[in-house]
This record gives structure tokens, sequence and C-alpha cells, in this order.
């Protein structure tokens, strides 16, 4: 787990629930550890301004670009992404997802919202909690759409995707006792 800032706990818990073994990482050794790596939601500009200043950015840039499985929620989403819509002035991202993503894309009104969503290689529904969240506005050619919010105004939006070993959501699969997302990851990183 990321974890210079943002949920990390709860997606500690569900990990930990798959009997995932976990660390928290602030610093390049803990980095080296891992198979694999979860990056929270929370608040994208801070979270890349502190992985620079915990000189994280370039090594995490570096294990993501060598095929460090890597799977981000909601600003984790925006930190694996190559581009970012709405972004603060100059905010850097760790990327490999070929995504265009718009920030807090739900807009003022409906900041934060619920709701059911088909996902690719689920049976059944996932409920999702999107909390000021992205959405990926253009996806490049290697990277398949896992869902899509379903109904309402911003029916078709583009909220979970893949590219080879990274996944991310625009909402919180960590939130509701619903592992199975995370379980989607776990196999990512077993089969990578
Ligand atoms: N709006 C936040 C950002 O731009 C993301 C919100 C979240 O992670 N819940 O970083």
């Amino acid at each position: 787990m990321l974890a210079v800032q943002g949920d990390v706990r709860e997606h500690l818990r569900a990990l930990e629930g798959l009997g995932v073994r976990t660390t928290t990482v602030r610093r390049t050794s803990e980095l080296d550890a891992c198979d694999g790596l979860v990056i929270p939601g929370g608040e994208s500009t801070t979270m890349a301004k502190l992985a620079r200043t915990f000189d994280l950015l370039e090594p995490l840039r570096q294990r993501v670009k060598e095929g460090l499985p890597a799977f981000g929620t909601c600003a984790g989403m925006i930190m694996l992404a190559d581009r970012i819509e709405d972004g603060a002035v100059g905010q850097e991202t760790v990327g490999g997802l070929d995504i265009t993503v718009r920030r807090n894309a739900f807009g003022r009104q409906v900041d934060s919202f619920e709701g059911d969503l088909a996902f690719a290689g689920l049976d059944a529904p996932v409920h999702a909690v999107f909390i000021r969240a992205p959405w990926v506005e253009e996806v490049g050619p290697a990277v398949d759409v896992l869902a899509r919010v379903e109904g309402g105004p911003v029916a078709g939006r583009i909220v979970a995707v893949r590219q080879g070993s990274l996944m991310a959501t625009s909402f919180h699969p960590e939130v509701g006792g619903d592992a199975r997302v995370h379980r989607l990851f776990v196999d990512l990183v077993e089969s990578s």
C-alpha cells in the first residue's frame, strides 16, 4: 500500500481479509519488497507532492514501467493515469495507464454517489461508492474498460479500467466489505 496519504487502512483490511501479506510503502526499500502495489483514494495532488518529497515518485515510475502490478482507486486512479484533465498546475503522476482522467468529474452537485455496476470478470454487480471521483475521459488501444456508470445523467462514463497488470477504479471498492475487486487484483499479481 502506498501510504503517504489517503484511505490506507480500509484497503489493508480488504487485502488482509483475502490472506494477502501487506506492508505500507513510504520509502524505496519498502517498495522494493512488494509484488504488487495499491494506491488508495485521497487527494491526488497532495499524494503526488508527498511521493516526490519522500523521493518515491521516480522509483514508483520505474517499478511500474518494469511491470509491477498496481491498482489505483479514485486518487490512485489519477496517480496511475498518463494524462489528467482539470489537474492542478504541474500535477505529477506515476503514470503507466494510457488513459486521460478528469478529476472531480462528477461535479459539485453530485460530489458523492453510489450505484450498482456490472464489472468485467465478476458475475454479480459491484456496489460502487464515488467520492469526488474522477472518470476516464479517454482510453488508449491497450486499455480494457471494466465498468461504466449505469443510468442517470452520466451513464456510460468509464469508471474502471485495466491495462496489462495495471488496474484502476474511480470508486472505492475498499468501502463496504465486498472484496471481489481486490480479489481480481490479487489474481493479477499472482499471475504476473
Ligand atoms: N478528488 C480527489 C483528487 O482529485 C480524489 C477523491 C478520492 O480519492 N476520493 O485527488
